[in-house]
């Protein structure tokens, strides 16, 4: 897809920090990382989200990450590793080319990844259960 700047790292049109290449997928390093290593996982065919990746690819792509973070283990030291995957820009994503963020973390990193904890009432719980089922 023109102009979108992980089509052209995902296919080695630009430069980038290459940690890991198949021929489907290119693992970067993130140029703004969370914590040191900080990866992400993109696909070399243009799917804008989740919703457009081929179930095939998704499955691939969930293999690629735990190949990754077990390397991050080994080599980076690092005590856990988020896997982390926006959809669309109220989900926080900003580049619009399907990605999965890798994210090492370190005991006394400093970074929050996470939300505040809702307090549903279980007929709200039944409600969404109904709908989502
Ligand atoms: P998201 O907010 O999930 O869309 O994440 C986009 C990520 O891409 C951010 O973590 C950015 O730091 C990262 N990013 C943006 N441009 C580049 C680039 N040229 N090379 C590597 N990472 C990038
Ligand atoms: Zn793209």
């Amino acid at each position: 897809m023109e102009n979108c700047i992980f089509c052209k790292i995902a296919n080695g049109e630009i430069p980038s920090g290459t940690i890991e290449e198949t021929d489907l997928f290119r693992v970067v390093l993130d140029v703004a990382p969370a914590t040191r290593g900080h990866a992400l996982i993109l696909p070399k065919a243009h799917y804008a989200n989740l919703y457009e990746l081929p179930e095939e690819m998704a499955g691939e792509a969930m293999k690629l990450a735990k190949r990754i973070a077990l390397r991050m283990k080994e080599r980076l030291g690092c005590d856990g590793v988020n896997l982390i995957q926006n959809n669309e820009e109220a989900a926080g994503q900003t580049v619009f080319h399907f990605h999965i963020h890798l994210i090492p973390r370190y005991k006394e990193d400093g970074q929050k990844i996470g939300w505040k904890p809702g307090e549903p009432t279980s007929q709200e719980l039944d409600a969404i259960k109904t709908l989502l089922t």
